[in-house]
C-alpha cells in the first residue's frame, strides 16, 4: 500500500510532534504554518538588535514524558540545554517584609516543613496550602462537591479549612508563574495536573538556557526535514471542503504580517488544494471557525455537529514586557518570581541569569496575567502600567511616562500584547466542548492541540505533544501503519490521598491558628474577625468568609 500522503495545518508543538511521528512511519507530510516562524505559543521573536525573545519564558516539567523523548529524539540534551531549578518565589511590595520567600520543590513530602516556614504565608496557611492539594486528589475516588461545575478558586472556597493565606499562595503560583487564572481554571484540570506532579516531586523542574527556537524549535526543524516533511511557512488554511464523509480539499491562502498589529493576516486569492489525510492542528478560536466556514452541505460541521460547541473554548492573552536594565540589579533571583497581591498578576524571570546573550545586565521578563488590567491608550502605555507596578516591589525609577527612566536601557525594552499567541485556559465546564481527536463521522480528519480532550487536563506542553502523538497515532491506525507509541506519566494510588484526607481536622485546627498570628496585609482585612468557623459550618448559605474578603 502507498504511505499515504498527510497535510498538516499549524506548525506549533502538536502540529510538528505529529508530523515527526508519522513521517517516522513513512508517511509524506507537509506541514502549513500561518505565520513567517514556527512555534506557536513557544515562537521566539527575532530582535532588531539580534538575538529572539520568547512568548513567555516556558517552564518545564519533569513528568513531562513525551516532550523528553521527543527531545531525545532530536538530539537535544538536557542538561546542555536546559537549566534546573528547584524553587520559585513569591515577592511582596516594598513596604512589606518578608521581601522574598520560597517554595522548594512544592511537590515534595521532604520539603514540607521547609516550605511550611517559607514564609510564603503563615505556617499554618501553609498547612492548608498542602492540605488542600491533597484533599483534591482525594476528590477523585471520594467526592463531596461536583468538581465540574467548579473553578480552583470555587473549590477551595468551599472547603470548611480554608484560608485567605493558603487561596493568596495558590493565586502566585498559579495565576501568576503558571499565568493560569484560578478562578477560572477547571479544579478537575488542576487535579489532574497535580496527580502528575506529585510523584516526581523531588525531581527538578527546567528553565531553557537560551530561546525557544535555538533550543526546540530549530532542532526539530530540522528532524522534521531530515524526514523529508515539506515545511511550508506564510501559508494559512482559511476552508475545508467536506464531500461524503471524507474531506476532499482545503482552502489555502498567503500570508504577511501587519507589523501595526503584529498579525499574519491573509493576502491575495486562495487556492484549492486536494488533501488525502488531513490533520489540524491550530488553536481552537482558529478551528472553530474553520469547521463552520464554508457552502452550507460541505462544511465541517455539516457531519461533525459537535464542533459547533469548539466556541465554549477560551483562551487569554498574556502580555509580556522585556525590561532591559543598563546595570545588574543585586538581590534578584533566577528562578521564576509571582509578586503577592499584584491586582495585574505579575510574575517575571531574570534572563539574564540564564541566557547568555544577556549577560552583564538585568533583563526580566515580566508577564501580566490580568490583561483586562491594562487600560493605556497604547501598547507602551500598557507597559508603562506594568512597569509602574513592579516598582512597588522593585527599588527602581520608572520615571514619568515610556522612555523616561534613566534607569531602562529603552532602545532593547519591548511590549508585546501577545495578541496572536493566547494560552488555552482549562475554563469550568468546557470539558464536553473539547473535541477528541478523530471526529467519528468524517474519515480522514484528524485534530491535535493542547485543548482537544486528552487524559493530562491542563494545558500544557505536554498535553500539546501528546496530542500530536494521540492523532498521529489514529490516523497511523487507520490507515494499517505500524503503531505510534505514547508515554503515560507515573501516578499514585489514590488510597494515599484518602488516607491523608483523615487529617482534615489538622487543617480545621490549622485555619484557626491562621487567624491570631500576625502577617502583612491580614491586619488591615475588616472581615477579619467577623466570622467564627462554627458559624460558617452552620450556615453555609451565607457567602464564605473567603470571598467577601477578596471583593
Ligand atoms: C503565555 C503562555 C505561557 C505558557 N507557559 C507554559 C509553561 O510554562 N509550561 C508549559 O508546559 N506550557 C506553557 N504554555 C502552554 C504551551 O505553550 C502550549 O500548550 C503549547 O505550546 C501549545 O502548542 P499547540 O501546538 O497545541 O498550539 P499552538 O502553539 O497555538 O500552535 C498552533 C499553530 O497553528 C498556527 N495556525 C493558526 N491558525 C492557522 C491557520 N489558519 N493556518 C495555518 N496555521 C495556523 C499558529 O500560528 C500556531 O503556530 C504557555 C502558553 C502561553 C501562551
Amino acid at each position: 500500500m502507498a504511505a499515504p500522503r498527510v497535510t498538516v495545518i499549524g506548525g506549533g508543538l502538536a502540529g510538528l510532534t505529529a508530523a515527526l511521528r508519522l513521517a517516522e512511519k513513512g508517511c509524506k507530510v507537509r506541514v502549513y504554518e500561518s505565520k513567517g516562524m514556527l512555534g506557536g505559543n513557544l515562537a521566539s521573536q527575532p530582535l532588531q538588535a539580534g538575538g529572539e525573545i520568547d512568548v513567555y519564558p516556558h517552564m518545564y516539567q519533569e513528568w513531562y514524558a513525551n516532550f523528553w523523548k521527543l527531545m531525545d529524539d532530536i538530539d537535544v540534551d538536557r542538561e546542555e540545554s536546559f537549566k534546573p531549578y528547584d524553587c520559585v518565589y513569591q515577592m511582596r511590595r516594598r513596604t512589606e517584609t518578608p521581601r522574598w520567600s520560597k517554595l522548594t520543590r512544592a511537590y515534595s513530602a521532604r520539603y514540607v516543613f521547609q516550605n511550611m516556614f517559607s514564609n510564603v504565608g503563615p505556617w499554618p496557611d501553609m498547612l492548608v496550602f498542602g492540605f488542600a492539594c491533597l484533599d483534591l486528589l482525594a476528590e477523585r475516588t471520594m467526592p463531596t462537591v461536583r468538581l465540574d461545575n467548579l473553578s480552583l478558586t470555587g473549590y477551595l472556597d468551599s472547603r470548611p479549612y480554608m484560608t485567605k493565606e493558603a487561596i493568596a499562595a495558590f493565586e502566585t503560583f498559579l495565576t501568576r508563574i503558571w499565568a493560569l487564572p484560578a478562578k477560572l481554571a477547571a479544579a478537575k484540570d488542576c487535579q489532574t495536573y497535580l496527580r502528575y506532579c506529585l510523584p516526581v516531586g523531588e525531581s527538578d523542574q527546567w528553565l531553557t538556557r537560551e530561546s525557544a527556537e535555538r533550543t526546540i524549535i530549530h532542532p526539530l526543524a530540522r528532524a522534521l526535514e531530515r524526514r523529508g516533511v515539506e515545511l511550508v511557512m506564510g501559508t494559512k488554511l482559511s476552508q475545508v471542503e467536506v464531500v461524503n464523509g471524507r474531506v476532499t480539499s482545503i482552502g489555502l491562502q498567503r500570508t504577511k504580517l501587519d507589523p501595526q498589529r503584529y498579525e499574519w493576516i491573509g493576502t491575495g486569492r486562495i487556492r484549492n488544494e486536494e488533501v488525502d489525510q488531513l490533520l489540524l492542528a491550530v488553536p481552537a478560536e482558529v478551528l472553530s471557525h474553520i469547521v463552520r466556514d464554508g457552502e452550507p452541505g460541505r462544511r465541517v460541521v455539516d457531519f461533525e455537529e459537535s464542533l459547533h460547541e469548539l466556541v465554549q473554548l477560551s483562551a487569554q492573552r498574556v502580555p509580556i514586557l522585556h525590561l532591559h536594565f543598563k546595570e545588574q540589579l543585586s538581590g534578584i533571583h533566577w528562578q521564576p518570581v509571582g509578586l503577592y497581591g499584584s491586582s495585574l498578576n505579575l510574575a517575571f524571570t531574570d534572563l539574564s541569569q540564564s541566557w547568555e546573550e544577556f549577560e552583564g545586565h538585568t533583563m526580566l521578563a515580566l508577564s501580566c496575567s490580568e490583561p483586562a488590567g491594562l487600560f493605556g491608550a497604547n501598547p507602551r502605555e500598557d507597559g508603562f502600567l506594568m512597569m509602574r507596578q513592579l516598582a512597588d516591589y522593585l527599588d527602581y525609577e520608572t520615571g514619568e511616562q515610556w522612555g523616561e527612566s534613566e534607569q531602562i536601557d529603552w532602545d532593547r525594552t519591548r511590549y508585546h500584547g501577545n495578541n496572536d499567541v493566547r494560552l488555552s485556559l482549562n475554563t469550568v465546564s468546557a470539558e464536553h466542548a473539547r473535541p477528541g481527536h478523530s471526529p467519528a463521522k468524517i474519515r480522514n480528519l484528524y485534530l491535535a492541540g493542547d485543548f482537544c480532550h486528552h487524559h493530562l487536563g491542563m494545558t500544557t506542553m505536554e498535553a500539546a505533544v501528546s496530542s500530536g502523538i494521540a492523532a498521529a497515532a489514529r490516523l497511523a491506525e487507520d490507515a494499517g501503519l505500524e503503531e505510534i507509541e505514547a508515554l503515560y506519566p507515573e501516578v499514585w494510588p489514590d488510597a494515599i490521598y484518602t488516607t491523608v484526607r483523615a487529617g482534615l481536622g489538622v487543617a480545621i485546627a490549622a485555619r484557626v491558628l491562621s487567624e491570631g498570628i500576625p502577617f502583612p496585609g491580614r491586619d488591615s482585612d475588616p472581615d477579619a474577625d467577623h466570622e467564627s468557623i462554627l458559624s460558617y459550618l452552620l450556615t453555609p448559605g451565607l457567602p464564605p468568609r473567603n470571598r467577601r474578603r477578596r471583593e
